[in-house]
């Protein structure tokens, strides 16, 4: 907030802790730039904070060469965009997607309540409410992030130009078998449930063969045996299936193909198969105009880019019902980030930088 109120502009925190800097008319709608100020544990300096800080410096370049813009520009610093609690407080706050219950139930890991913890920083779930705006009230919005992953450095790129954000649903799977003594019980006669979770491993590459396409992701991150001792045959193996896609039909696929496949494991092993759905997202898609004109500043300025999808989520998803939206990548070395030696090399970061300002200005200027 010192660094917006340095450079002039009209400065706030909304009840949701989004930093909010305005330059122009508090009443106009606006162009907004966002992105996230919070972090995630050990996390690298660029994730979020790129976005924040990129857009200050359109904001100082605007100013210092006199440039006239013919509506407010205003940046925003969300909070809590990694998901302490789930979601993306700041940005939903702002789009209006929260709901009393959810601010009033939502936990952190360690069981620690989002309403405690908003009252410690001085806010309560009410204000957070009302941090919402109405959509008349933007312009469109614009955020600068790094891709958080390789792909524009493998293809030597230096700008990703991100038409969407994929899809995402997350399962809890159950395979329940019977725990037995790994020496007595022969092997014919197990029911071990980390072999049909293993098979089922197996299985993805095809499943995403027949049923995907290549922006299509399934992942078991997260495996529990039971009882989880060396030598007691598992009997149960509880894991997560997180599958993404840019197409919704094609989530549905991979989703009837990995329960399909399940299935079948599961008679194969006599094991019994129980699945939950923890969430279901739908795919985002940035708004066509928006996407052209950055593609149009970008070769404007000559510098190598690709369109793109985002595999991860951002700010700017819960947007995009309600204002044009559009989501500029630079690249991250060697693919890293959520760790201290996430990295962007200065020249991209200025390429993008200037990407964002050149579409800021034409969106402002309309
Ligand atoms: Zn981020």
């Amino acid at each position: 907030m010192e660094k917006f109120k340095s450079c002039g502009l009209t400065t706030h925190m909304d009840g949701a802790g989004n930093v909010c800097g305005r330059l122009g008319d508090p009443d106009q709608p606006a162009v907004l730039i966002g992105s996230h100020l919070d972090s995630v544990p050990a996390g690298g300096m660029f994730d979020g904070t790129l976005g924040v800080i990129a857009g200050l410096e359109c904001i100082r370049v605007i100013q210092e060469n006199n440039i006239e813009v013919n509506c407010p520009i205003e940046i925003i610093g969300t909070s809590e965009e990694e998901g302490r609690f789930g979601g993306m407080l700041g940005a939903q706050a702002l789009s209006g997607h929260l709901t009393l219950d959810w601010l009033e139930s939502a936990r952190d890991p360690k069981g620690e309540y989002l309403k405690d913890a908003l009252k410690k920083c001085g806010l309560d779930i009410h204000d957070t409410l009302r941090a919402r705006r109405d959509p008349s009230s933007m312009k469109a919005f614009l955020e600068l992030h790094i891709e958080q992953g390789p792909v524009l450095e493998n293809s030597q790129k230096c700008i990703g130009v991100v038409d969407g954000i994929s899809g995402v649903f997350k399962w809890l799977v159950k395979l329940k078998g019977k725990a037995d003594h790994a020496g007595t019980a022969p092997m014919d006669m197990r029911s071990d449930a980390f072999m049909g979770l293993a098979d089922f491993a197996h299985e993805i590459s095809r499943i995403i063969d027949e049923e995907g396409t290549d922006k299509s992701r399934l992942t078991i991150g997260r495996v529990d045996l039971k009882p989880g001792y060396a030598h007691t045959i598992p009997g149960e193996a509880h894991f997560t299936i997180v599958g993404r896609d840019m197409q919704e039909d094609i989530m549905h696929q991979l989703a009837n193909s990995c329960r399909k496949v399940l299935s079948s494991i599961a008679r194969k092993h006599k094991l019994y198969f129980e699945y939950e759905q923890m969430s279901w997202l739908e795919p985002k898609y940035f708004s066509p105009e928006v996407v052209d004109l950055i593609e149009e500043e970008v070769k404007a300025l000559d510098y190598s880019y690709m369109k793109m999808p985002s595999g991860a989520g951002h700010d700017i998803q819960f947007f995009t019902d309600l204002t044009p939206t559009g989501l500029i990548f630079i690249p991250s070395v060697g693919g890293v980030s959520h760790a201290p030696d996430e990295w962007s090399h200065w020249d991209d970061v200025e390429k993008g930088t200037q990407v964002l300002l050149n579409t800021l200005l034409r969106l402002a200027k309309d």
